[in-house]
């Protein structure tokens, strides 16, 4: 048995972070033994649906994210083309003179490819589920300079292509969803892998379009494994940018741990990033003891109501962090709510 806190201090975790619509089926005893609340991304066209269907079923534990993962981006097409090949073609044998390996695995994979979903059909589908869930925040988005496109995703041990999505065909398809972020005023779960720099270009871009509209919505960089100094300036320039953390992820790495250390005690929140709904609870507290240790924060094995602010535990802390990433409008009413605390 994992050593979980009793419910009403579970109650007060939000686990930023978690797939649980990638398990084959999700049951109702799982569900009603829930006790956090969870943010349920969706990652690709068939589970924008399943996502719906969980928050739909269970309003006062899950918040659906709706979005698409740059690792199925390459299924999306940005620029007209003639057909579903002529789509993979231009994607992955980009260079002038692609080698004739690469030619041949492409025609080896296309028959597995599906047909690309227009970019507009996306984003509509988009818009009608975040419009439809006034609560819900834009994710999984992102930009990954890592992943490989696979034979066979469900497979395993999955065997990888050479071709990775192209950085400019991830950020088409990644800005178009944060326009709609913007424009809708919704939050948004967002992951970077091995690209740092483009991620602080495109925060900086992406600040300078839509000025007001963008301070008033949180951008959470999930699992983050970026430097503690890039962490630092990031938080600096954006006061609407906070950051999350896993065990599952970021415990590979000793980083982690000088990323708490490094980040304003006001932008962490934690993440399971499990797709098993009956493990969420015990990963989440399970980074919650991290940012105890590493804080030297209180950790609730009890609640006790009306403690002052300096008497609060890790949970509490977590808790305000994720109240004020939800109101969303960091820029203005935090300041002025931290003020009139004072
Ligand atoms: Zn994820």
């Amino acid at each position: 048995m994992p050593d979980l806190p009793p419910p009403n201090v579970l109650e007060h975790i939000v686990d930023v972070h978690c797939h649980p619509t990638d398990a084959p089926s999700i049951s109702l005893e799982s569900m009603a033994r829930l006790h956090i609340t969870i943010c349920a991304m969706s990652t690709m066209e068939s589970d924008q649906q399943r996502v719906r269907d969980l928050a739909l079923a269970h309003p006062t534990k899950v918040v659906p994210c709706f979005g698409y993962h740059p690792w199925f981006t390459y299924q999306i097409s940005i620029h007209p083309h003639s057909s579903k090949d002529d789509h993979y073609r231009r994607l992955f044998l980009q260079a002038a003179s692609p080698s004739s390996d690469h030619v041949a695995i492409l025609e080896k994979l296309l028959p597995s490819l599906p047909e690309p979903t227009p970019l507009a059909d996306i984003l509509s589908d988009l818009r009608r589920n975040l419009e439809a869930f006034p609560e819900a925040m834009l994710g999984e988005v992102g930009l990954d300079r890592v992943f490989r496109v696979p034979f066979d995703y469900y497979a395993g041990p999955r065997q990888l292509t050479p071709f990775v999505v192209p950085l400019d065909h991830q950020l088409a398809i990644l800005e178009a969803q944060l326009d709609l972020a913007a424009e809708l005023g919704r939050n948004v779960s967002f992951h970077s892998v091995k690209s740092q720099l483009a991620t602080v270009d495109l925060l900086a871009r992406m600040q300078t379009k839509h000025r007001e509209r963008w301070s008033h919505i949180n951008i959470d960089l999930h699992s983050c494994g970026m430097s503690p100094q890039t962490w630092r300036d990031i938080e600096k320039r954006h006061p609407n940018v906070y950051l999350s953390l896993s065990t599952v992820i970021n415990s590979r790495s000793p980083n982690h741990r000088a990323l708490i250390a490094a980040c304003s005690p006001d932008r962490l929140l934690v993440e399971s990033d499990y797709n098993n709904v009956d493990r969420c609870a015990e990963q989440t507290w399970d980074m919650i003891k991290t940012v105890a240790d590493v804080r030297g924060w209180p950790l609730e094995t009890e609640w006790i109501d009306g403690l002052e602010e300096k008497d609060w535990g890790t949970v509490r802390r977590l808790e305000k962090n994720w109240h004020a990433f939800k109101a969303g409008n960091m820029s203005t009413s935090s300041t002025s709510r931290r003020s009139r605390e004072k």
